[in-house]
């Protein structure tokens, strides 16, 4: 066809312009305003269209880009976008984790909006040129980060509700205050707030996704609690908490034996969390033999549908051990309680991290934090 014979996404051909303004880092523990984030000096950016295929891409120095006010995005959500981070190790090395898992999900996410597709190589290699001209600067010191946003929009300035024949893929990045790791309240959305449906989006991370979530959650935090826990039918099948995926570890009601549950992606409700299918490899790896950690039983790790009110009675009867949320903005972060049909269920996490996760949550993370901070090697 036309199509495949247009150029794909070529790391290759990148020119680079630095900037002759460069901006100040902000100082360890910055306390972030919401207001404005911390972009680090350059962007990455490449023009598609429809006839041309994927042009040369630029690094350029970070600022505004100028687009139609006809540009689809702007009016019927044609965006999709990722959230990945870079890590200064212990070893002085900057470091990406998993950045093929993102580039496979933004090509997806791309293809379910009507988004040109791309060669997820090609934008993984686009990403380390970024991080390695940005991150001598900005991560000075080993244990630092940064955020990186990989964006694509439809620039394509026509009103007729169509597929897009233009558009634009950027990738910027931004300083990450210190994480306060407290652990959260969640409130459980009982049908009156629905993020996904079955053959809905909800599995892509399309912009379209989190607009409509915003007013549940502003509403949520109005009433002291940090997130939404998203619920699902009239079951209440538990699926994601904000824009992270939940875990619950519990005792089975039959066996008695330690369970690390979350929702399958089966059903395609959820996001596939990079962080999420690494808790869960490295939950199987390590934690589901007898005496595979000292200290630690031996747990099975299960992806199913389970509801809240499973939650709710393994509370009742002293099953539920841990909770936490995991994602790449926030990490693996307990949770301390959910808001659920006006009662409180509790999460005890038992241990003694001062992030306050329970014994196995905080292993799942120090195993997780080794990796991307390099004390130990991960896989790709
Ligand atoms: N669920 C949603 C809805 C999200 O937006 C995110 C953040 N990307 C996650 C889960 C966690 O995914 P990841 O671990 O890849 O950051």
């Amino acid at each position: 066809t036309k199509n495949s014979a247009l150029p794909d996404l070529d790391a290759s051909k990148l020119t680079i312009q630095l900037t002759p303004n460069p901006k100040e880092v902000p100082a360890e523990g910055f306390n972030p305003s919401w207001r404005h984030d911390l972009t680090t000096d350059h962007m990455i950016t490449c023009t598609w269209t429809d006839e041309t295929g994927w042009q040369t891409p630029a690094l350029v120095p970070y600022g505004p880009f100028q687009i139609m006010p006809t540009a689809s995005v702007l009016h019927y959500a044609t965006e999709c976008f990722e959230g990945m981070k870079c890590y200064r190790g212990y070893d002085n090395k900057l470091r990406l984790f998993r950045p093929q898992l993102n580039a496979a999900r933004m090509l997806m996410s791309s293809t379910r909006i009507a988004l040109p597709p791309f060669n997820p190589e090609e934008l993984v290699k686009l990403i380390y040129k970024l991080v390695a001209t940005d991150g001598g600067k900005w991560l000075p010191k080993p244990g630092s980060f940064f955020y990186i946003r990989p964006t694509s929009i439809a620039t394509h300035p026509a009103l007729g509700v169509q597929k897009p024949r233009e558009a634009l893929l950027y990738v910027i990045c931004c300083a990450f205050p210190t994480l306060d790791a407290k652990p959260m309240k969640l409130l459980a959305s009982e049908g009156q707030a629905v993020r996904a449906w079955p053959g809905g989006w909800g599995y892509a991370k399309v912009g379209a996704n989190y607009g409509p979530s915003l007013m549940a959650s502003d509403e949520a935090q109005k009433q002291g609690f940090n997130q939404i826990l998203w619920l699902f039918g009239e079951e209440n099948y538990v699926t994601e908490a904000g824009a992270s995926n939940f875990f619950v570890l519990w005792r089975n009601k039959e066996t008695q034996k330690l369970e690390l549950i979350t929702a399958p992606l089966t059903d395609k409700l959820i996001l596939d969390g990079v962080t999420r299918r690494s808790v869960l490899e490295l939950a199987r790896e390590r934690l589901t033999k007898a005496g595979a950690v000292e200290g630690l039983e031996e747990i099975e790790v299960v992806e199913r549908k389970y509801t809240m009110d499973e939650v709710a009675l393994a509370a009742e009867e002293g099953r539920l051990v841990e909770g936490f949320a995991a994602g790449t903005a926030f990490f693996v972060v307990a949770v301390s309680l959910v808001s659920y049909k006006g009662k409180d269920i509790i999460f005890p996490n038992k241990g003694t991290n001062a992030d306050g996760t329970g014994v196995y949550g905080g292993a799942i993370k120090k195993w997780l934090k080794d990796t991307m901070f390099g004390n130990e090697e991960g896989k790709k």
